[in-house]
């Protein structure tokens, strides 16, 4: 099909287009309308909403927990580990202000991890870990709440319960709707329902080719397209990483608030109001979830339901409401991508499923390197 002067004109032409409408891409484009009001930022997105990972995730409002604290010590060294942990904390300040708590359902209500009796060894490492992060906190983080395994009804299995009075939960949904409608109300476009299908260096800028023969032109690109990143860049690499998760209906006797890790990260639950939400066991059919299609599956649903038992909320009666995956996008060291591809190119992704917390950092560079 032609298109006509009106439409090259008018639709097809912008300064900067995002691809990807996820946390990284939407902060990306209002970040390019706050610090260059007069140039035209364009997002295109696949889906009629964001098919990855942003409007799919628990909404944890976390920067790490002891355990994966101590993991990232051993395979990162302490300067990457400290500066990562510093990055999420800065971002998730970030979000809850550009946002407004209000808007995104923020709930400051802790994060925590259980203790398996056969992780006791880690409470060992709970002070230096603190001692370690008290340049960037100014006080203990991590803590243990006595008697409250207990009080908060958990099952036998749990020796200890951490806390972390730093972190807190949000809304996914809600988060996405409000990212969205600030970025539009500063004169971000976001058009859904358009896939990108190729990129070409075109003259002093790119042009970008969708699924439906269109073709756009820009004078730079940010491709923020997370776990499909190769698709349209095959020279960067990022490994899909599927996670499921299921909700409970309301429970009627739940005794805890709040965000909580457990066995050292393989799973990962909070209240939604008085339901819970659970994640993960993708350690349990690892290959297999190495997936780019959303959609759970017996193993790990199976796997989930079985901790909800026996370990979240043993003896109580529960129904399961809903069950849903989403596709991350895991880097080779565990470090978001910021990086320029070409001339007129940026790629921005690789959250390591803490884009909550990360994405307002890996945003703002991406825009400074765009606009440099
Ligand atoms: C089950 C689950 C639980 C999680 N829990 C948490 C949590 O509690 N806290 C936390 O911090 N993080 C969590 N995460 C991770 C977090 O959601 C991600 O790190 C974050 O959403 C990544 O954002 P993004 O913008 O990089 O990618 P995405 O949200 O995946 O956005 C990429 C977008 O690009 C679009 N796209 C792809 N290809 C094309 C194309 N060719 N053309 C046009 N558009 C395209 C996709 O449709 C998608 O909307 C979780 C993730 C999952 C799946």
């Amino acid at each position: 099909m032609q298109n006509s002067f009106w439409e090259h004109d008018s639709f097809y032409a912008a300064d900067f287009i995002v691809i990807g409408a996820g946390l990284i891409g939407l902060q990306v484009a209002l970040q390019l309308k706050r610090r260059a009001p007069k140039a035209s930022v364009l997002v295109l997105e696949r889906g009629t909403l964001p098919t990855g990972a942003s409007t799919r995730n628990a909404g944890f409002a976390c920067f790490g927990s002891l355990s994966e604290i101590l993991a990232d010590l051993g395979s990162m060294g302490e300067d990457a580990t400290l500066a990562l942990v510093g990055r999420r904390q800065e971002g998730l300040s970030r979000l809850r202000s550009l946002l407004g708590e209000e808007a995104i359902g923020y709930e400051h209500a802790g994060g925590h991890e259980l203790i398996l009796r056969e992780h006791k060894p880690t409470l060992e490492q709970m002070h230096e870990i603190n001692r370690l992060l008290q340049p960037l906190f100014e006080a203990p983080v991590f803590e243990v709440l006595n008697g409250f395994a207990d009080t908060a009804g958990f099952g036998s299995s749990v020796h200890a319960v951490l806390g972390n009075a730093h972190e807190g939960q949000l809304h996914s949904g809600l988060a996405m709707r409000a990212l969205r409608a600030k970025a539009a109300a500063e004169g971000v476009e976001i058009v859904n329902g358009v896939e990108v299908s190729a990129l070409h260096e075109e003259g002093q800028g790119m042009s970008v080719q969708t699924s439906d023969g269109a073709r756009f032109r820009a004078g730079q690109v940010a491709v923020c397209t997370n776990a499909w990143i190769s698709a349209l860049l095959p020279e960067l690499a990022i490994a899909p990483a599927r996670g499921q998760v299921l909700l409970t209906t309301p429970l009627a006797d739940l005794r805890w608030r709040g965000a909580y890790h457990l066995d050292e990260g393989f799973y990962y639950f909070r209240n939604v109001g008085q339901r819970v939400l659970l994640g993960g066991a993708r350690h349990l059919a690892f290959e297999q979830e190495r997936s780019f299609v959303s959609q759970t599956t017996d193993t790990v649903q199976q796997a989930l339901e079985k901790v909800l038992a026996e370990i979240v909320v043993p003896g109580q009666a529960f129904e399961i409401e809903a069950r849903w995956a989403g596709i991350m996008g895991f880097s080779p060291d565990k470090q978001p991508v910021v990086q320029r591809v070409n001339p007129h190119t940026v790629a921005a992704f690789g959250c390591n499923g803490m884009g909550v917390a990360l994405s307002p950092m890996v945003a703002q560079e991406a825009a400074e390197l765009l606009l440099a």
